[in-house]
């Protein structure tokens, strides 16, 4: 069975498969409200969902950015999301972030419940378990853009430019290494104490993240290929809290 006879044809019995209210089942409301149209504290419904473009969700992260670095975020009500969202989920976008305390996705973005998907991993890489979970955000769920966020002073990066080895750390470093060894054109030592040579390899490594999801994922190639979900990268700058669009 395909994804899409999964969403469209195949969704009861994936309820049967997991209960009543698999995370995803679609809800029952209706919304007449366009994105454009959409406040910024809105829940996210499906018709919204399924209005929004690919430009659209990265014009509302944008939005988001913007209110969290300007300290104007909006007002929500948490818990009225809670119970919006507790017979299903349409979350617009899929962020691939690092796990930096410094860095929460819903935060730095300014979104609320449901709006969302979160998928953290230090140093901000792809394998194939970050890859089901993004292929399921995007291909099942209908979230329209994914965002490959990278993050100034980030240790995972540090600790690979200095070649860091350390139990299990050692193999999610090992991820990050690509990304070292492109960077060949910054003066000075390459290790984790160069700050010219660390911010290279953040922004080589949000590049790098991007080309290997399309390689390792035909799913999400062909939605990227199709402008039916958007990738973009940025890097988030832990001094100012603004992230920046890689081109
Ligand atoms: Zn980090």
């Amino acid at each position: 069975m395909a994804l899409r006879e999964i969403i469209w044809g195949g969704i009861t019995a994936v309820a049967v498969v997991l209960g009543p209210a698999p995370f995803w089942a679609a809800a029952d409301t209706q919304s007449t409200a366009g994105v454009g149209a959409l406040p910024p504290a809105a829940v996210m419904e499906q018709a919204a969902q399924r209005a929004m473009t690919p430009a659209q969700a990265l014009q509302r992260l944008k939005e988001g950015n913007a209110r969290f670095a300007s300290g104007k975020l909006v007002e929500r009500d948490w818990i009225g999301a809670v119970k919006k969202t507790a017979s299903g989920q349409y979350p617009f976008a899929t962020i691939l972030g690092c796990i930096d305390s410094r860095v929460p996705p819903e935060i730095v973005f300014d979104q609320g419940i449901g709006d969302i998907f979160s998928v953290r991993i230090a140093g901000n890489f792809v394998d194939p378990e970050i890859l089901g979970s993004l292929e399921f955000a995007s291909k099942v769920a209908g979230s329209k853009l994914i965002v490959i966020l990278g993050h100034s002073a980030c240790g995972a990066i540090k600790g690979a430019c200095d070649g860091v080895e350390l139990g299990n750390l050692t193999t999610t470093l090992s991820h990050l290494r690509p990304a070292v060894e492109a960077v060949q054109d910054v003066p000075g030592p390459r290790n984790g104490k160069n700050a010219a040579f660390v911010d290279a390899v953040t922004h080589m490594n949000v590049r790098l993240t991007m080309e290997s999801l399309r390689k390792q994922s035909p799913i999400l190639d062909e939605m990227i290929t199709k402008h039916e979900v958007g990738l973009v990268g940025g890097v988030y700058d832990v001094t100012t809290g603004v992230v920046t669009w890689l081109e």
